[in-house]
């Protein structure tokens, strides 16, 4: 079962992941409809939780031939064939079964006020989280919280719903906005729209994550309005997360942008030094993972804007060191993390992105900069124009150049339609990622 599993995963990451990820793991047993999977370390196990949970369920599960299944992840130790004093470290991830549509998911436990690390860059919105937590619906409402990717949003509307569940008995929705779109969508097709505009306006405490991908979404963003009036009114604590400012979301109704500045908005900027040092001490030393003052200095001055890299680095190092039974040195971390912080920007040509993803969608280097419009030319283009944009310094008009004279405005908008895509297509996103890896290789 375990190697038929670890096939379809091989299967749906890429390599670079796998080898990371999934080869020093095994199936431990199936219990209860429970894998039980041994993993080296605590922090291993929960990145692998987090990560690839639903994956890992997905793959044994459909291993054996379907059903529902839940992974549970225990650490052995030393010896991977044989778990000695297997100790259960986190939570079942339960299979996604994609054919249900799941209402709101669960609050991540993990991310709490307690462990979150609090520095220039996040003072104000996490006082903001607090007073929220402390008095919901009455300290600022709606609190709108936006600042970049890996910056801590996530993890601040977490922390909030999980000190007002801890201390009252409100009823809480926490939610990704693709969440909310999948929820309208299927009320309009079932015609239940009743139903959810009676559940939702039940609530006390409505959180969404990521509310910048109602851009474009009309009817959502009309479900929303009247969601949010009715909650707003009534005195219901609303939390709002984004990656831009209200007013730099253009696609989203007026109406609606106003009503998110209605209360406070507070922003998330990167960490200074100093805070980038001091997460990496707290976590390290909640998952025990022993990092040397210079390896503090390495990471904390390499990783400078986005604390989900930091962490990444972090979780990296540990795993090799368990992994191999070495302590972690400079030396050791500027090898495991080569790829992470090495100026591949400067290297990557735009002739070997394109070639990549000629090959990928078997197409033609003059196709690929023709101005033809059929499909399957756009998608490849577009995901070709993202990687120059991703991977070289290149500007839009030069990549333009190098796509048959394009005009930058076309470039900016395939690199807008991929980000965009890839957030919700988890395939188009596993696809960049191997085309991304791959180039960078070569
Ligand atoms: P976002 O939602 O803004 O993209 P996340 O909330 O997912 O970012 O944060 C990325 C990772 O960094 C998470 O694992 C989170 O726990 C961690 N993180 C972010 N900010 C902090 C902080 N101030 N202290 C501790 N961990 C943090
Ligand atoms: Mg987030």
């Amino acid at each position: 079962v375990w190697q038929e599993a670890l096939h379809y995963i091989q299967g749906k990451v890429p390599k670079q992941v796998y080898d990371t990820w999934f080869t020093p793991v095994h199936l431990d047993r199936i219990e209860n409809s429970t894998a039980h999977i041994g993993v080296p370390n605590k922090f291993f196990g929960d990145w692998l939780h987090t990560h690839y949970g639903p994956l890992l369920a997905e793959a044994v599960a459909t291993a054996r031939g379907g059903g529902d299944l839940a992974v549970n992840f225990v650490v052995f130790q030393k010896s991977p064939a044989r778990p000695v004093e297997p100790q259960a470290v986190l939570n079942a991830a339960k299979a996604a079964s994609p054919a249900k549509p799941r209402r709101g998911i669960q609050l991540n436990p993990k991310y709490t006020f307690k462990n979150f690390v609090v520095g220039a860059g996040n003072q104000f919105a996490h006082a903001a989280c607090m007073a929220v937590a402390e008095q919901p619906g009455k300290a600022y409402n709606p609190l709108f919280i936006y600042g970049g990717v890996g910056l801590g949003k996530t993890h601040l509307l977490n922390a909030i719903g999980n000190h007002v569940a801890e201390h009252t008995d409100l009823r809480i929705a926490y939610l990704t906005t693709e969440q909310f779109t999948n929820e309208v969508i299927n009320s309009i097709r079932y015609d239940k729209m009743m139903d959810l505009r009676k559940r939702y306006r039940h609530i006390d405490m409505l959180m969404i994550d990521d509310i910048q991908f109602l851009a474009g979404k009309e009817r959502t963003q009309e479900e929303f309005f009247h969601t949010f009036n009715a909650l707003y009114e009534a005195h219901k604590q609303i939390v709002l997360s984004s990656d831009r400012f209200p007013k730099d979301m253009p696609d989203i109704e007026e109406r609606l942008r106003s009503r998110f500045e209605w209360g406070l908005i507070a922003d998330l900027q990167p960490p200074d030094v100093e805070t980038r040092i001091a997460i990496l001490r707290k976590k390290s030393e909640d998952e025990g993972v022993t990092l040397p003052e210079d390896v503090i200095q390495f990471l904390s001055t390499t990783m400078k804007s986005n604390i989900r890299e930091l962490e990444g680095s972090l979780v990296r190092l540990g795993a090799y060191a368990s992994l191999t039974g070495q302590v972690i040195t400079l030396e050791m971390a500027k090898t495991v993390l080569r790829d992470l912080i090495g100026d591949k920007k400067k290297v990557v040509a735009m002739e070997d992105i394109q070639e990549a993803v000629c090959a990928q969608f078997h197409v033609k280097m003059t196709e690929l900069k023709s101005r033809r419009r059929s499909k399957t030319l756009v998608h490849p283009r577009q995901i070709a124009m993202y990687l120059c944009r991703e991977l070289t310094d290149a500007s839009y008009p030069e990549i333009g150049r190098h796509f048959g004279g394009k005009d930058h405005t076309t470039i900016i908008h395939a690199c807008r339609q991929v980000a965009k895509a890839k957030e919700s297509d988890h395939a188009l996103h596993q696809t960049l990622e191997s085309l991304k890896e791959q180039i960078l290789r070569s």
